[in-house]
């Protein structure tokens, strides 16, 4: 399927240098690519006229990962904004708390709300939390009979009145019992249809109306392809959803719907159903859904394998330093961040007394990281690579005081940690010689 992307990136990779950033040029191809995945995936197509324009917009000028062409490059940056598309910024994916939890189900005919509302009972019990399903599809006697034998199942109480009362009336009845019984949690089941009509959301605003649930959940199929857009939107504009349960994803879809709800809704998908079962019912993952969404694994695979190059890289850099005893400012600079979390090498996060580092202390560890960095600034290329020559030398020290708009003090302080800490390196070094030693005795 990605064939001639594969071979463009080859045709890439040769013609092109290490870096650069993206452009409109280089981001052409990739870009129809992404256009003709999204539609594969069967999102929407003015979700995906939009998504696309959007990332365009925002990958302009990015920079290009050393040992990646453009083209894994801005698939990367697509794969971002899809995961952040999908469950960025959107708080809690679980369901609305409430006393008792009032769920209601809504969607299209044979989506799968009944099961899903099964299997929503199943999960709250996991959760420890008792629940009652309540069954208000009035038009169908078979609909309230599987309701009865799920719950039967799964030993969930079930409210019914039969199919002579409106649901209307079930539904608040359903919530009083909820009450009286004192359960945490009723999820109540409705009718669909098979397309959206005036009855059918009517009904549904009604029984939103009269029990005032903590959640308004539609269910979607994700085998609904190009309408799941126009489905949202009409769902979400007549009874305000707040959020979504993507089902029959252990199918072959590739769940294009999920990027339909999510981009139309700006709700919230809460679950995704995997199963006929009662237990096939999981949480939503963004990352898991963009790359099945977008199919192109292997190009991540690429940059990934980059990313990590460059990563081994650093360290190997920071390792052979420390084998030859080599220990300037630059490496203090290095170390001290790695040393304190801001970001850097992994090795150093792993040892002891390294981790745990709180958000105070990181943020007093930038402002002194900042203050390090414009006295080291200040140094002229001697003084850097050979720290000694600043140690001995008060008036030197002065000067690079002065350049860098610090105190005396300050570089005193440096000093002073830039010798313990190459002391503590020292010992390391040792040690690492002691294991190379070790490992390969000549
Ligand atoms: P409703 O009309 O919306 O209440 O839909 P139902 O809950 O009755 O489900 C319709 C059909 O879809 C049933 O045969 C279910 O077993 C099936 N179904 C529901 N959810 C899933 C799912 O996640 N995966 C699969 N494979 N089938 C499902
Ligand atoms: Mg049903």
């Amino acid at each position: 399927m990605f064939d001639s992307l594969s071979r463009s990136i080859e045709k890439a990779q040769r013609l092109i240098g290490k870096s650069g950033t993206l452009t409109a040029e280089n981001m052409k191809e990739p870009l129809k690519e992404v256009r003709r995945a999204l539609l594969e995936a069967d999102v929407s197509l003015p979700v995906v006229r939009r998504f696309i324009k959007k990332v365009e917009e925002r990958a302009l000028g990015t920079k290009v990962l050393e040992g990646v062409t453009p083209d894994v490059q801005f698939i990367k940056t697509v794969s971002n904004e899809l995961i952040e598309l999908m469950g960025g910024g959107i708080g809690a994916k679980d369901l609305e708390p409430g006393f008792p939890q009032i769920i209601l189900m809504a969607g299209l005919q044979g989506v799968g709300k009944t099961t899903a509302a099964g299997k929503l009972a199943l999960y709250l019990k996991k959760a420890k939390k008792s629940c009652l399903l309540v069954a208000t599809d009035v038009y169908r006697p078979a609909a309230i009979d599987q309701l009865v034998k799920l719950g039967a199942a799964i030993d969930v109480p079930v409210f019914e009145m039969g199919t002579d009362v409106s649901p209307v009336e079930i539904a608040k009845r359903g919530v009083e019992e909820a009450r009286r019984l004192g359960v945490d949690a009723v999820i109540i089941d409705t009718a669909g249809r098979l397309q959206v009509d005036e009855e059918m959301m009517g009904e549904l605003r009604d029984v939103k109306a009269a029990v005032r649930p903590s959640d308004t959940l539609l269910v979607v199929d994700a085998m609904t392809g190009q309408e799941a857009a126009n489905l949202v939107r009409s769902f979400n504009e007549a009874v305000d959803i707040s959020g979504a349960i993507l089902t029959k994803m252990d199918g072959d879809s590739r769940g294009g719907a999920a990027l339909s709800v999510r981009e139309v809704s700006g709700k919230p998908i809460k679950f995704v159903g995997v199963g006929e079962k009662m237990e096939a019912l999981e949480p939503f993952y963004p990352e898991r859904m963009a790359s099945r969404i977008l199919g192109m694994g292997d190009v991540l695979t690429l940059y990934e394998k980059a990313e990590a190059a460059i990563k081994e890289e650093d360290a190997q850099k920071t390792m052979e330093r420390l084998m030859e005893e080599k220990f300037d400012f630059n490496d203090f600079l290095n170390q001290w961040k790695a040393m304190n979390n801001m970001g850097g090498l992994q090795m150093l996060k792993m040892m002891p007394g390294f981790n745990k580092i709180t958000e105070k202390q990181l943020y007093e560890a930038e402002k002194q990281f900042g203050v390090y960095e414009a006295i080291i600034g200040a140094m002229d290329e001697e003084e850097r690579s050979n720290p000694e020559v600043l140690i001995k030398n008060l008036a030197r020290r002065r000067r690079v005081a002065q350049d860098s708009g610090k105190s005396e003090a300050e570089v005193t302080k440096l000093m002073a940690a830039y010798t313990s800490m190459k002391a503590q390196v020292g010992g390391m070094s040792k040690l690492l010689k002691l294991q190379k030693a070790g490992a390969d005795p000549q």
